[in-house]
């Protein structure tokens, strides 16, 4: 039973009542695709209250029956509200100055960010959906989007976007927010998303902070969530629509 309940700390066993997958992915997931997304912002080493600006945008996109990433975005934002980053925004996240300096405004980000979306969904036949149930056939794979924490797109691209007055775009409303779902799943809190991981037995890879090493290891970890058996719901929605099609989104922000 003591080791039962070890291995299960581990993330070795899975909470009772549910059968572990044995590395194989479960049949009935709702989202043949996942876009993983992790923002970062600018910040300061005194936690002075500012509104975070999105210095780095990156999404990844995941084949939740292969666990591969088959395609990323990725920009650097220039912020604009505080365009000089401080030293602490820099060591944290490892993103300099002159990266920010040569990278794009967030309402340039967001339509790059549209477009680098509607191409997947005519490449790899996907819809956006809360719901699969209704929407999705043989032909169209359902997706949506994963984040750890509901901080990405409910407080900073949310809030960002309203200071900016600029068009948030529709699909980004409701998101699978995985530290919820880890919690929820193997019924334990994790410390962090290298500690969540950790626990797991996977090691980070590459640097924490940085937008796509996060992004990509939130991927890994939703995959490894999968595969122990996990059907990924949506957990957070910002609006009562459930179904949404990019192709019937304007382009224009
Ligand atoms: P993360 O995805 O954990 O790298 O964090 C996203 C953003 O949250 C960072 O780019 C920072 O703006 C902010 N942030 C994360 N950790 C800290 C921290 N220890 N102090 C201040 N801001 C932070
Ligand atoms: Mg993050
Ligand atoms: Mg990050």
């Amino acid at each position: 039973m003591a080791t039962k309940r070890l291995a299960r700390r581990l993330g070795l066993a899975r909470s009772s009542g549910r059968a572990r997958s044995g590395g194989r992915p479960a049949a009935g997931q709702r989202f043949g695709y996942l876009i993983v997304l992790d923002f970062e912002a600018t910040c300061w080493r005194d936690g002075r209250r500012r509104g975070p600006e999105i210095v780095e945008f990156p999404a990844v996109l995941l084949n939740t029956s292969t666990g591969e990433i088959e395609s990323e975005f990725h920009t650097y934002v220039q912020p604009q509200e505080h365009p000089i980053l401080s030293e602490f925004c820099t060591e944290l996240t490892g993103i300099t100055q002159d990266q920010v300096d040569e990278g794009v405004p967030l309402n340039i980000c967001l339509s790059q960010f549209m477009k680098w979306i509607q191409k997947m969904q005519k490449e790899k036949k996907i819809i956006f959906t809360t719901d699969v149930q209704s929407n999705a056939t043989p032909e169209a794979k359902a997706c949506t989007f994963v984040t750890w924490t509901d901080w990405d797109l409910g407080v900073c691209l949310q809030y960002e976007c309203k200071r900016k007055q600029l068009r948030k775009p529709d699909i980004l409303n409701s998101w699978i927010d995985l530290k919820a779902t880890y919690r929820a799943f193997y019924n334990r809190k994790p410390k962090g998303l290298s500690g969540a991981l950790q626990d797991l037995g996977i090691a980070f890879a590459g640097r924490e902070h940085s937008g796509l090493d996060d992004s990509r290891n939130t991927a890994r970890l939703a995959w490894r969530l999968i595969c122990d058996g996990c059907v990924l719901k949506v957990t957070k929605s910002l609006d009562k629509v459930s179904n949404y099609f990019v192709s019937s989104l304007p382009l224009a922000l």
